[in-house]
């Protein structure tokens, strides 16, 4: 406690982000995660901002399960996995997850985060090259930092631009080279080009890596994900994903691919082996999660008949959005003041959206982010569609007026 300056530098840099517009305040709400949401204050609000793409987080379904699981192993372990945190639980989560993507076998981490944070570097070195698109998810930028392979950045979904980075690995005579890539990227909703990817990687000789945090339950007709909306099941080497979005909402992560690769990282992949054992409730309830998806495509198939619908009406409307097929519906605002207020007016007529503006996106690309999800009811859509046109011609944004 005997050096201010340290103190006072935090709160003028805090200050700083408060007056450029970046502080990131927290919204508390006072109910389950879902559809619907009850805010601090008491009112309903209509959520349009989570990534609970299935609905399964405040399911009563996915928590009766926890609360199976809870009972039968009980609160925590204690442990990291290979001292005494290992249950059938979570044999059986791994092996339900490789069944689910179709792969070989499957390593659970606490988070996806983790997951990212700790493939790398146990497996590549300075021999080898990491190829990696520009707008991967941060917890990739980072586990790619952590490993000693060689970076190569390719602009966001070019192929163009990934091959000549393949090009440069192979002429520089990279060992291994390994793509790596968002299954879907947050921000827009794109989908990466797979298939294209793929083909380059055969051609060049290298592997690739998928992230499915945005597509693992609900991308591809039954939901495997990205690699089989794309027609690459069996094509991908490795896949990470998160349990904390789509597949139950509550937090856990994992990596999936040939067995050589998952037993080394059991071994040696630092997150996995220094970090306590995912609960068991999350285990149980993941797994419960896998077998209702697994048995019925009910869910998926609803969310992407909402999904369909709120994009054709959000047009209709006068809207700009960026075309796609995914339930993340960017909503172009173009300006940040614009974005800043649109979502605070949509706040005042009941739904809970997300802004974004720079620098989370680039400059003159503000926008309010749109998530939908399998629990939205059709009158609840039509009630947010509703405010959206009203907030629009409040704001005079609306194409067609
Ligand atoms: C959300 C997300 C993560 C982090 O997932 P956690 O399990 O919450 O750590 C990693 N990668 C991508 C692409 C994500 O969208």
């Amino acid at each position: 406690m005997s050096d201010q300056a340290f103190y006072s530098g935090l709160q003028s840099k805090l200050e700083t982000l408060r007056t450029d517009g970046l502080f990131k305040p927290e919204r508390v709400i006072a109910s389950r995660q879902g559809s619907e949401v009850v805010a601090q204050d008491g009112r309903t609000l209509i959520n349009m901002c989570a990534n609970n793409y299935l609905g399964l987080s405040g399911d009563k379904q996915t928590s009766d399960a926890a609360a199976a699981a809870l009972e039968k192993y009980g609160y925590g372990l204690s442990s990291v996995r290979f001292i005494c945190g290992t249950q059938t639980v979570h044999k059986e989560l791994e092996q339900k997850l490789s069944e689910f993507l179709g792969t070989e076998d499957t390593i659970l981490y606490a988070a996806a985060f983790d997951a990212n944070g700790g493939v790398f570097e146990p497996l590549f070195d300075e021999n080898d090259a990491i190829i990696s698109d520009a707008l991967n998810h941060a917890s990739i930028i980072d586990g790619v930092r952590l490993c000693k392979a060689a970076r190569y950045r390719y602009a966001n979904n070019d192929m163009a631009d990934l091959e000549k980075q393949l090009v440069a690995a192979t002429e520089a005579g990279k060992r291994h080279k390994i793509i790596v890539t968002d299954g879907v990227f947050s921000m827009d909703g794109t989908i990466a080009q797979l298939d294209r990817i793929t083909e380059l990687a055969e051609k060049y000789g290298a592997l690739t890596m998928i992230d499915e945090s945005h597509a693992s339950g609900f991308m591809g007709k039954t939901g495997r994900g990205t690699h089989e909306h794309c027609g690459v099941i069996g094509k991908i080497d490795i896949i990470t994903g998160t349990l904390g979005k789509a597949l139950g909402g509550a937090m856990g992560g994992f990596t999936s691919g040939r067995k050589e690769v998952i037993e080394t990282l059991r071994q040696k992949s630092r997150p996995y082996l220094f970090s306590n054992t995912l609960a068991p409730m999350i285990a149980g309830a993941s797994l419960a999660v896998l077998d209702r998806i697994s048995k019925s495509t009910e869910l998926r198939d609803r969310l992407m008949d909402n999904t369909a619908y709120f994009r054709q009406e959000i047009e209709r409307i006068g809207f700009t959005i960026k075309p796609g097929t995914h339930p993340v519906v960017p909503v172009m605002l173009f300006e940040a003041p614009v974005a800043q207020k649109f979502a605070a007016r949509m706040f005042e007529l009941g739904v809970l959206l997300s802004g974004f503006f720079y620098p989370v996106v680039p400059m003159g690309q503000a926008r309010v982010r749109v998530q939908l999800s399998a629990a939205h009811t059709r009158e609840q859509l039509d009630f947010v569609l509703k405010a959206f046109e009203q907030a629009g011609k409040e704001l005079g944004i609306l194409k067609n007026n």
